[in-house]
């Protein structure tokens, strides 16, 4: 197909500048391990695992051939009242990863599905042990929770939220953890511990049994890399605890192997009771998401429905669809059968030292990061977000792709990648970051 302004109008581009895409189109056409292939078949080095979605590289083959066979053998089946066997064999899978009692777990298609089901499982739980009050939720500031109502009521971006962020009140946003203080840390700031305080001033606010559930990215990735300060996850917990809060570890960036383990719960030593997945959970090869669910709340969910009668009034068409099954079976069975975690683990230093050695450049105002994720902050430009922009462009034609926000690069190479991957990741960042 011929691309041409009348070939490109018709696709809205999500979270795009429509008209600046259009007017000067980047697109992949194909992939393979650390590259992706363009329009015009120049090769650029995948710097962001697609969109935080690929660890395993791009265009596994046995992935590929897990969902072809499944197409093939079983399509479809209705996900209400029915299932196959990939989905049970899949949250088995899933529950052998996620630390302690997690071992419970509900599929949808994306991040965001994951999210507003996460909303739901906490209110239902709280309803099944008589405390519907329960209303209130509370997330941070800058927190991404992906783009479904739930998600964007708890959202902390002003963009994201400043349009519809009034269709669900009730949410409490505690301050977000980026502190001057903690500039140009590597790994977990001294600083801060005390934010997680503000859980304490909202139960004082609204009441000892008010608020549902807090949904906290451990690291929070799309608003441009926030690693907690030490103890603040653990303070968060022990606030939840005191005040029968659940709490939710929005994993969907963090999950599956990027802080070194197969959940950043297991990196932090905290653990949550919930944690909502995706993206990696298929390699990013098909859509799907879920949420994993401890052993006590789907059992109160569960038992107090009467017998023969549904207990969770939710879940979509698509859940656990065959083909995403399939997928999240090849991929997990990669992830293990070439401990693609022990090696994101060996890699780390190695990737944490070359983005932290561009701190030496004037146009980087900080550099943030934690296992094979990082973010280096652009000195704004004229207005917030504009050189973000201008340099994803600009390192796109130099043969790196990488997510930014605002004017933040996101880094988040995938775990197959080599050392002279990293540094080429790095010269490309460098001479591009040294034009400012
Ligand atoms: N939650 C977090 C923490 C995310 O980072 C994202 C996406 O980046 C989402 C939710 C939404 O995921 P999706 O885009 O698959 O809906």
């Amino acid at each position: 197909m011929e691309l041409t302004l009348e070939t490109l109008e018709p696709h809205w581009l999500p979270f795009s500048s429509n008209r600046d895409f259009k007017r000067e189109p980047r697109l992949f056409v194909s992939a393979s391990g650390m590259y992706y292939w363009s329009q015009h078949g120049k090769k650029i080095l995948d710097g962001s695992s697609g969109l935080f979605t690929t660890p395993a590289g791009h265009c596994r083959p046995e992935i590929a051939d897990a969902v072809g066979a499944q197409l093939r053998t079983l399509d479809y089946t209705p996900s209400f009242m029915r299932g196959h066997p990939g989905a049970f064999a899949l949250a088995s899978a899933v529950a052998a990863l996620t630390p302690k009692d997690l071992k419970h777990v509900f599929f949808c298609n994306s991040g965001s599905e994951a999210v507003d089901t996460a909303i739901k499982i906490a209110l239902a739980y709280h309803l099944a042990r008589k405390e519907g009050q329960r209303s209130y939720l509370v997330s941070r500031e800058r927190a991404y929770h992906g783009v479904n109502i739930g998600g964007t009521a708890l959202s902390g971006m002003v963009k994201n939220r400043e349009a519809f962020g009034a269709v669900m009140p009730g949410v409490l946003h505690l301050r977000h953890t980026l502190l001057p203080e903690n500039r140009m840390t590597r790994g977990m700031g001294a600083n801060g511990v005390e934010l997680a305080d503000d859980l304490l001033r909202f139960v004082q606010l609204v009441g000892e049994k008010r608020i549902a559930a807090v949904f906290v990215e451990p690291i929070a990735g799309s608003t441009g890399v926030i690693v907690p300060p030490r103890g603040y996850l653990e303070r968060i917990r022990e606030i939840c605890d005191r005040y029968g809060i659940l709490l939710v570890f929005d994993e969907v960036i963090c999950g599956f192997g990027r802080t070194g383990e197969p959940f950043a719960a297991t990196s932090f030593g905290v653990t949550p009771d919930l944690i909502t997945m995706a993206k990696a959970l298929t390699n990013g090869a098909q859509p799907m998401g879920a949420v994993a669910v401890r052993d006590g709340i789907y059992r109160t969910i569960i038992e107090a429905a009467p017998e023969h009668a549904v207990e969770f009034f939710h879940g979509y068409t698509y859940s656990a669809h065959p083909a995403a099954c399939a997928a999240g079976l090849a991929t997990l069975k990669i992830y293990e059968t070439e401990d693609l975690f022990g090696k994101g683990r060996e890699l780390t230093p190695y990737f944490q030292d070359a983005m932290f050695g561009l701190q030496d450049l004037a146009s980087v105002a900080d550099i943030r990061g934690y296992g094979l994720l990082a973010g280096v902050e652009v000195k704004a430009g004229k207005a917030p977000g504009a050189r973000g922009a201008e340099l994803q462009a600009k390192l796109f034609d130099r043969g790196l792709h990488v997510k930014t926000t605002g004017d933040v690069a996101i880094i988040a190479p995938a775990f197959i990648a080599s050392r002279a991957e990293i540094d080429l990741m790095t010269s490309i960042l460098r001479d591009a970051l040294a034009e400012y």
